[in-house]
């Protein structure tokens, strides 16, 4: 009995509990962010389509299971989902990755993952610094092209250009754009994971020595970044469900023309950083004074 209450909290400090979150699996509708950026994913794991005619971006393939769900997401908007090109991910945790194998065998997009979490993705999540339950592994799949800080890619006229921001995985990537929306551009952010998980280690971290200082890095690059529309790996980063509700507010009462898209948030992308970056600080001084 003991040994069985043993078991069962290990497991939920491994990251299996986190798998059962009932929000990741929960449909959301799909929806325009601005321009012809769109939301796919469900109402607790984001997941973004980019859209042009020569074919589509896809970032995030979430859970293996999320997959049908994003396609037809994709096809309620519209779109065809045979036409998702390039697949790109926010960082090698199951929650945003374990369904890339599907998509590129689904889709044959190209796989496209930031150098530092290309060893993970492609051994399926063995070698994680944190998470080596059998819940946070999933299907070994191939990287077809290495992303290093700065690359850029580029489809049909769009470019995301990938940030190096670790801390939460060694490759963990924030995605910038331009997407033009009723005419004006908009500088589009997409914040990989600035979270330091119950149980990370910040120091002497035999597996991550570098890990704080990735982490203020990572804050460093974020501060950088011009953000008129905040967006991120999870849709309660950027507070996505009451943002959303405002843009159907508006288009109701017919004021997308003329009234303002509740995606644009700069006030709240540079909070929303700070706070995170207050985290980071707090739990590394009670880590370093416990030693
Ligand atoms: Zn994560």
């Amino acid at each position: 009995m003991l040994l069985r209450a043993v078991a069962i909290a290990l497991a939920f400090t491994t990251g299996l509990v986190a798998q059962a979150n009932p929000s990741w699996t929960e449909p959301f509708p799909p929806h325009c962010v601005a321009g012809n950026l769109y939301y796919v994913g469900s109402k607790g794991l984001a997941t973004f389509l980019i859209t042009s005619p020569e074919g589509h971006i896809l970032i995030n393939s979430n859970l293996e299971s999320s997959v049908p769900l994003i396609r037809s997401s994709v096809e309620k908007l519209g779109f065809s989902f045979s036409d998702v090109k390039i697949l790109l991910i926010s960082h090698a945790h199951w929650d945003h990755c374990a369904g890339s194998a599907l998509v590129k065998q689904l889709t044959g997009a190209k796989y496209m993952v930031m150098d530092a979490d290309v060893a993970e993705i492609e051994a399926g999540g063995k070698g994680d610094f944190q998470y080596n339950s059998p819940g946070s592994l999933y299907k070994p799949t191939k990287v077809d092209r290495v992303l290093h800080d700065g690359d850029t890619v580029k489809l049909g006229g769009s470019v995301l250009t990938a940030r190096l921001t670790p801390g939460h995985t060694k490759g963990c990537t924030t995605w910038t754009m331009k997407v033009t929306d009723a005419g004006k551009p908009y500088n589009v952010v997409i914040m990989g994971s600035p979270n330091v998980n119950a149980g990370y280690k910040l120091v002497d971290n035999a597996l991550y020595p570098r890990i704080a200082e990735d982490y203020a890095t990572m804050f460093r690059v974020l501060q950088s970044l011009p953000c008129d529309i905040f967006l991120g790996a999870h849709g309660d980063y950027y507070g996505m469900e009451a943002k959303f509700a405002r843009m159907k507010d508006g288009m109701k009462a017919g004021m997308k023309e003329g009234g303002t898209n509740p995606f644009i948030d700069r006030e709240g992308y540079k909070r929303y950083v700070a706070e995170k970056e207050q985290s980071f600080r707090t739990e590394l001084q009670r880590q370093s004074a416990a030693k």
